[in-house]
Formats: structure tokens, sequence, C-alpha cells
């Protein structure tokens, strides 16, 4: 058992005196609109594109041209041949065909690439040329060499069979770039496409908008750096990252700072240092008015104007902290990775992108039916991220739902949908405008709503090789049932026992409804190794030394479970301690376990496995899946089925721990 060493209080007026501190939540002085707090602090900022600076080609990927390109040469720079064959005056042709075929005499040159002409193109002659050749004067025309026939003997001629038009195979001087045309915006993002014109051009280097250089700087004591092992309480510092690569994403030029702890004297030397280094700061985390919370703290004493909005009526990003020292923004977003990337984008990048002589983002909205009810908190506009599925009748947007404290909302999203600070709810099935975020949606192949399993990600892949995409909404197996009946989904992954037969998901099936055999699971009570009540005996004997031993605490699971079906009937109506804490995933209580928060619960054996925990088999659980008999024909849904039955497949999801069902 691995707890944190919690410091003892030295007497009992000390711990009484830390909790006052820690829980003394100073109220947001003012909490403004969304609106109000952009006007705030754009009142006070430069959003002029910073000055330009020259650049190589080489160097110029990526970066935001600061002037307009106006083109000073032609491309092509002359009247060029697209082909291999022959210049010709166009009237010198007319009449040709294969019963009438024209003779031209050769003129003693042949035209290659990067020579000019010497001889012009008089009437009945012609002149050899090659692809990417001058078109000689005289010439209005070129015919293709497979056209011609060569006249072996006496003066050098071709005959030719086919009339052309003037102009025929001719690229002419400008037609690809002009010149004293602009080529190519300010504000516009330099990529591949962009090179190459600039080298058409002749241009060797460009001029480009430098780039903020914006120092990120994340906040809390129990920050641990991705790449470092994690240690108990300890959470990865995820926001640097992410904030660090949307920055670029925005045209900036991060500056990683790292995380640092919550005290109040490093902090401020290391966000001082970050201003000095830098165009812009943006901290996250300790900016709510909790005791601990220091960033707002450190911030107010940078410098004037400082501090303009701290506290916005948003849902989620409620404690962003909006300042200006100098002329330089300083931002604190909230701590939880949803609502520090959420503000970050709402608030941040757009700061990021004017300065970086971007043009703003344009917004991108489709309008989507939300299946769901969803709650939401009065006096707030509260932004609820979705994800996009394309039903029969009309596009569906299924709240992520997995709150502001995920990493994985943002990333998962295909987009947002604003609930006024006026509503409370949104009724399902009312029509909505998704704000699309990223690159927007992307054509899936198959949806797949329902229980989520490691496994399942084995089937996924193989679909993938199979050329097909799929999404995965892990809603539950209930949550599957639904989506499927209403025929949200193509195929619903769930493993719910039948109460009264005890078997496995046979009742989820009916009428257009049928049941593809998965896998089983096997689950059993797992426990710490080592531990003398579990170790070496079997789940009964077990369960008769735990049911007896007070000081043994369990962890259960949430109702509706299938392992919480088995749970109840194992302790056959007694409650012992621990019975009330009901997570909701088998590795939340495999975390519990192993983590010392809780002695024993049920989970499945790879599960358990995976958090070095011992394991007693009980009983298997069934994982399969619901499948529309309307949709089973479609490809996608053929290649899951086959995907699912391949061999290399049921080896992977053994490898995994899993039995795969015939
Ligand atoms: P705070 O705003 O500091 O009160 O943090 C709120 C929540 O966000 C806590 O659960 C923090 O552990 C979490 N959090 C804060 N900063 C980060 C970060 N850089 N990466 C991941 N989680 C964070
Ligand atoms: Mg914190």
């Amino acid at each position: 058992m691995s707890e944190t060493p919690k410091p003892i209080p030295s007497d009992e007026g000390d711990l009484i005196a830390r909790v006052r501190s820690a829980a003394r939540q100073e109220q947001f002085l003012e909490v403004v609109s969304a609106e109000e707090a952009r006007a705030r602090f754009e009142r006070h900022l430069d959003l002029k594109p910073l000055a330009a600076e020259t650049v190589s080609l080489a160097d110029a990927r990526e970066r935001v041209l600061a002037k307009d390109i106006v083109a000073a040469v032609d491309a092509p720079p002359f009247d060029r041949s697209n082909v291999d064959g022959f210049a010709v005056r166009a009237t010198d042709t007319v009449g040709a065909a294969d019963g009438n075929p024209k003779v031209l005499r050769l003129n003693p040159e042949v035209i290659a690439c990067g020579h000019m002409p010497t001889e012009v193109v008089t009437a009945g002659t012609c002149t050899a040329i090659a692809t990417g050749g001058v078109i000689p004067r005289g010439a209005d025309a070129v015919v293709m060499i497979e056209q011609t026939e060569l006249i072996e003997h006496g003066t050098p001629r071709i005959e030719l069979r086919r009339a052309v038009l003037p102009g025929q195979f001719i690229s002419y001087a400008g037609s690809d770039i002009a010149r004293g045309e602009t080529l190519l915006m300010h504000g516009t993002r330099i990529t591949a496409r962009e090179i190459g014109m600039l080298a058409a051009c002749g241009l060797d280097r460009v001029e480009v908008v430098r780039r903020p250089k914006v120092a990120v700087l994340s906040t809390g004591d129990e920050l641990v750096e991705p790449g470092r092992p994690l240690r108990p309480a300890g959470v990865y510092d995820s926001n640097g990252p992410i904030v660090a690569a949307a920055i670029a994403e925005a045209g900036g030029e991060p500056l990683p700072f790292g995380a640092c702890p919550d005290e109040a004297a490093t902090l401020e030397k290391i966000v001082r240092e970050a201003l000095a280094s830098a165009d812009m700061v943006v901290l996250s985390g300790g900016t709510s008015k909790g005791a601990g919370d220091l960033s707002h703290r450190v911030v107010s004493r940078l410098g004037e104007p400082g501090i303009l909005v701290h506290g916005v009526a948003l849902k989620p990003g409620k404690p962003l902290c909006l300042a200006v020292v100098g002329n330089k923004p300083v931002v604190v977003l909230p701590g939880f990775p949803t609502s520090a990337i959420f503000t970050f984008h709402t608030f941040v990048a757009p700061v990021i992108r004017a300065k970086a002589g971007l043009p703003p983002q344009a917004e991108k909205k489709v309008t989507a039916r939300v299946p769901v009810r969803v709650t939401s908190e009065l006096g707030r506009k509260e932004f609820v991220l979705v994800s996009l599925i394309e039903g029969d009748q009309a596009t569906l947007a299924f709240p992520t739902g997995k709150g502001s404290g995920a990493v994985t909302s943002f990333s998962q999203a295909d987009g947002f949908i604003e609930i006024d600070a006026l509503s409370a709810t949104l009724d399902a099935d009312s029509e909505a405008h998704v704000t699309l975020i990223a690159s927007g949606k992307q054509a899936l192949d198959l949806v797949i709503m329902g229980s989520h399993d490691v496994a399942l990600d084995v089937v996924i892949g193989a679909l993938a090789d199979r050329g097909f995409s799929a999404r995965t909404l892990a809603v539950g197996s209930l949550g599957g049932v639904a989506a499927i009946n209403r025929g949200e989904c193509d195929i619903a992954p769930v493993h719910l026992i039948d109460a009264a037969t005890g078997e496995y998901n046979k009742h989820l099936a009916g009428p257009g409804l049928s049941l593809v055999p998965g896998w089983r699971r096997m689950q059993g009570i797992a426990f710490r190794p080592g531990d003398k009540r579990f170790e070496g005996r079997s789940a009964q004997e077990a369960l008769k030394i735990v049911l007896a031993d007070t000081s043994a605490l369990m962890v259960n699971r949430n109702a509706g479970a299938g392992t919480r079906v088995l749970m109840d009937r194992l302790l056959g109506g007694s409650r012992p301690a621990g019975y009330a804490n009901q997570p909701k995933s088998h590795n939340a209580v495999a975390a519990a376990i192993a983590q010392g928060r809780a002695d024993w619960g049920l989970a499945i054996e790879p599960v358990a496995k995976l958090y070095g925990l011992g394991f007693l088999p009980v009983a298997p659980e069934h994982y399969d899946f619901l499948v529309l008999d309307a949709r089973r024909s479609r490809p996608a849904v053929q290649a899951f089925i086959d995907a699912l039955r391949d061999k290399t497949t049921r080896e992977r999801i053994s490898a995994l721990g899993m039995q795969p069902t015939n």
C-alpha cells in the first residue's frame, strides 16, 4: 500500500486552522460575461501583427506571410511546349486526315529545354521540340510526335494526319503566374504549396511575421512531468504540453517553463522570468479563489494595468484570470484540462493569432439534433462538448460528458453547443448549432456505442486495417442498448446479466436486433498480493473470511453494472464496510485496491493484472455485440464481424486475457 505520508498536525488547534484555511473560498469579486471579459482584455491589448522578419524558403514552412507577394516574373516565363513533337503553323495543318496527309519540311534544329530556338518556323515548315521547349518564332501550335511520321528519305520532312488548332499544346507565358499578379496574401500560413509558388517566382527568402513568444507554465504541487514515474497522489502535467501545442497551432512560439509547485516565492520568480523572455505568459492552475491558489495573487503583483478579469460566467472556465502587464498579456487558465483548453481557445488563441498575423479563425457551425436531455447551470453560459454522428434522418450531437476534469473530452469532441446562461436545460431531441472544433468531423463508416473494453480496441484496429473507420462512444451497456434501439449506432457492445435467468445479453436481442458473440472476461475478487485473507484461497473461502472481518474494506460497483449483480449475489444480503463506495469501472475498483483505499472488490482479470493485483476467479462475464439487422449487410458492419472472427484478432484478444466466444 502506498499512501502519501500526510504531515500529522502538532495539535488539534493547528489542524482546525489548516482546515479553515483550505476551506475558505474567497468569493469571486466580480464575475463578468464572456463578452465583457473579452472587451476588457482587448482594450489593453495591441492586436496588430508583430514586426516582420526575413527567413529563407527552407525556414518558411508554417510561418505567416507579412506582406502580399506580387509576382515579379511570369510563369512560365515564355510560351512553352507541353508535349514532345513539332512546332508548326496551325494553318499548315488544315485538312490533314488519314487519306490526306500534310507534309512539312523540318527546320535544321531540335529545340531542347533550356535553349533558345534560332530558326523561324515559316510556312510549310516545322521544328522538332521537346516538352518544356521554347515555342519558336513563327509557330503557333505543337503537334504530338505520336501523330506524325518521319519521312526518312530525301529532304527531312514529316507527314501528319491530324489538323491542330492554334495554341494546341502551348502553355503561354504568364498563364500560370502573371507578372504583377498578387500571388499570395499577407496572413497566409506557408505550406509546401506556397513554398512552391514562391520558388517559381524566383524568391529564395520571404518576409514573415515574427512569431509571438508565449511562455507556458503549469502550477500545482501534484504535477509530474510526463516521462517521469507517477508518484502517489501525483497527476501528469497535461495542460503544459496541450497549451504549448495549441500556441504553435495558433501561430505562436511556445516557451515551455514546466510545472511549478504551489509555492508563492518560486512561482513569482519563474513568472517574472517568463514575462521577461516572452511576449505573453500563459499559466494554468491555482486560479480558483481558494487559499492554496496562488497564481492570481502572483499575477496581481507583476505591474500595471494588472488583473482585468477574474471570474467569467462560463462553464467550463469560471476561474479564468486575464491580466496585462505593461503591454504583455498574462493569462491564468483554470487547472482542469478541459476548462484550460476551452478558455485557451476562446480567449487566448485569438490574441496569439492576431499577433502572429493570422486572420481570426472562421467559426464553422452545423445543425444537429441532441438526442438526450442536457442540464445546465443557470447564470453561466455553458459549453457542452459533443461528438457528431450521422443518424438516418439527421446529424446527432452526443454530449461527451466526461466533465471539465477530463483530458480526453476536448480532444475527442467534434464540437460544442452553447447553452444560454438563462436556460437550465436543453430538452432531448432539441435542434442545436454545433460549433466545430479542429478540422471538424470526418466521415465515419461505423458508430459503436455501449460498453468499452480494451479488447474492443483490437477489433477496431483490425477494422482499420481493412480500411474502415469507427467512432466509439463509451456510454455503458444500458446506454448502448438505448442508442441501438433508436438507430443511433450500428453496433452496441454490451455485458448485461438477466437477473431472472442469470444469462448474459441474450434478453437484449429481439426483432431487428441480433447478438454477435464477442468474448468472455473472467470476473473475480481482486486484492493486494500478500493479503493472507485472500492469497492461496478460493473465492468462496476468502469471502467467508472478509465477511467476518470488520477491518476488511470492500469497494463495490455502480447499480446497473453486471459486476454489481454478481457482487450482490455473492454478498447474499450482507452489507460489509465499503459497500456504498460504488465507482463505475473495473479500473476504478482496481486503483482503489492498489492504492490501499479498499482491500477487495470485483473486477475482471486483465484489469486486476494491469494493476499488479491478486485475483480469485468467480464467474465469467459475457461481452457481446448487438447489431441492427437492417445494417448488417453494410460493408463496415460486415468488416467488423469479419474482423471479430479473424484468427489473428482472436489471438490478440486472448493475449489480453479474454476468451473469444464461438
Ligand atoms: P486548480 O485550478 O489548480 O485548483 O486545479 C484544478 C484541477 O486541475 C486539479 O484536479 C488539478 O490537479 C488539475 N490540474 C491543474 N493543473 C493541471 C495540469 N497542468 N495538468 C493536468 N491537470 C491539472
Ligand atoms: Mg492547483
